[in-house]
């Protein structure tokens, strides 16, 4: 009944949309709202680039890179993992294995590795050939207006007015802060060492395509490769309860991150030893407690603008890119704009908050020692075994 009453026979089309930030979530919901019609302008407020650091994709945010076209992008700059290990910290002993490779036959799309440089490139061609797509770089909006018909944004020299504004501009977001009022972020007592090694310098042991987690005491520490298996992408978290800057990355010193791992297994110190000490990225990492409301009238955010999640379930941009589709979707269907806006919010909200808790819960389990560790360990197999499934067989282009 109430499906009835929301969609319409004459979708909504040719809307003019504004989105702030060119991140993963601003791109794609770009396309995905370009390919319903609509006209979109990007405001980005750097040039658009991203660290040569590596992501990972699963099928159920695939699915919507495919339907953008971007499979054959994604096969020939990303890898297709055949496994993820999980690892003990001190002597490597296999606590528990998932098949990766299999995926593309149960969910009919497959599990990837990239590089976030390769990702954004790939999408930012697709936006550049979209003639509905204007993107605007190096322009930061500061406000935004709404009134009865529309909504303007304006910033650095620019004033512009359109009929629907999405926030895709990540955790520090203005327009939620406009929207919701200041909060910070907070600092999860984790900090996150980023590097990449070219794997001609490495052993060949270590030329794999699985993805190995390590897991520790306070620590973790993950590597898989990116680039088509030319690139290691090594991530090495770390608890700590200061966080020294009020940025949010910083060049870190090689021997300190040597140092955070100096009794891990050699395996580990050989991968520290091979990363480049000129670029040895340390990222603190923050989160939001979940947000009551996405929207406000004819604004609304997405991605990590409206639930910022840690990357221990590797799921912060998989669910910005499924928001990019649901929210392409629902202002299809929807006749009022707002309704739609509130469609999305309520189609999302339970699967995010739900995916934020268990990447939080995910560091206690992953950090774990003594006695815990070792029952932890005895489980793993067990309970990891299909834990995945919900998250995964996930289809963001139908749920609306
Ligand atoms: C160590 C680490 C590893 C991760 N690994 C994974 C993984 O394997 N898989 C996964 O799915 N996720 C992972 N994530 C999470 C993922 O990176 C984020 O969830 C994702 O990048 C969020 O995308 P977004 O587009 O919402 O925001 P962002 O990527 O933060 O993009 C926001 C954009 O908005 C722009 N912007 C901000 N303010 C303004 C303004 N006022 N005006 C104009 N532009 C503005 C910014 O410049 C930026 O380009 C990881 C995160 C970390 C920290």
């Amino acid at each position: 009944m109430l499906l009835l009453v929301i969609f319409r026979h004459n979708p909504m089309r040719n809307l003019k949309v504004l989105i702030v930030g060119a991140g993963i979530g601003g791109l794609t919901s770009a396309l995905c709202l370009a390919g319903k019609g609509h006209s979109v302008t990007i405001l980005e407020q750097s040039d658009v680039d991203d660290s040569g650091a590596g992501i990972q994709l699963s099928p159920n945010c695939s699915r919507v890179l495919y339907h953008l076209g971007l499979e054959d992008g994604l096969s020939l700059n990303g890898c297709q993992p055949e496994a993820a290990e999980i690892r003990d910290w001190k002597s490597s002993e296999l606590i528990a294995s998932s098949p990766l490779g299999t995926l593309r036959q149960l969910t009919g799309f497959p599990y990837y590795h990239i590089g976030r440089d390769d990702l954004i490139r790939l999408l930012l061609e697709k936006v550049i050939e979209e003639p509905l797509i204007e993107l605007r770089r190096n322009t930061r909006v500061v406000k935004f207006v709404q009134y009865s018909t529309g909504v303007s944004v304006s910033g650095d020299d620019i004033e512009i007015s359109g009929d629907v504004l999405l926030g895709a501009d990540g955790i520090h977001s203005r327009i939620k802060q406009l929207l919701f009022g200041e909060r910070k972020p907070r600092f999860t007592g984790n900090y996150a060492w980023r590097a990449t090694i070219p794997v001609e310098k490495l052993p060949s042991e270590f030329i794999t395509p699985v993805a190995k987690l390590w897991w520790g005491p306070k620590k973790h520490f993950v590597h898989y490769p990116i680039k088509h298996g030319k690139y290691l992408n090594c991530v090495g978290i770390v608890e700590n309860k200061k966080w020294g800057t009020e940025e949010w990355t910083a060049i870190g010193e090689h021997k300190e991150f040597l140092r955070d791992f100096e009794n891990w297994h050699e395996d580990i110190i050989t991968l520290i030893e091979h990363t480049n000490p000129l670029a040895c990225y340390k990222w603190g990492l923050f989160d939001r407690y979940p947000l009551t409301s996405w929207s406000g009238g004819r604004v609304a955010l997405l991605g990590d603008a409206c639930h910022p999640t840690l990357p221990f379930l590797a799921q912060g941009a998989a669910m910005a890119i499924e928001d990019a589709a649901v929210i392409a979707d629902c202002l299809e269907r929807c006749e009022e704009l707002e309704i739609g806006l509130k469609l999305y919010e309520s189609l999302r909200k339970k699967r995010t908050t739900r995916i934020q808790f268990i990447s939080r819960q995910n560091a206690n389990i992953f950090h774990m020692s003594g006695l815990l560790a070792k029952l932890r360990n005895k489980l793993a197999p067990i309970i990891l075994r299909d834990r995945m499934h919900w998250i995964y067989n996930y289809d963001p282009l139908s749920v609306a």
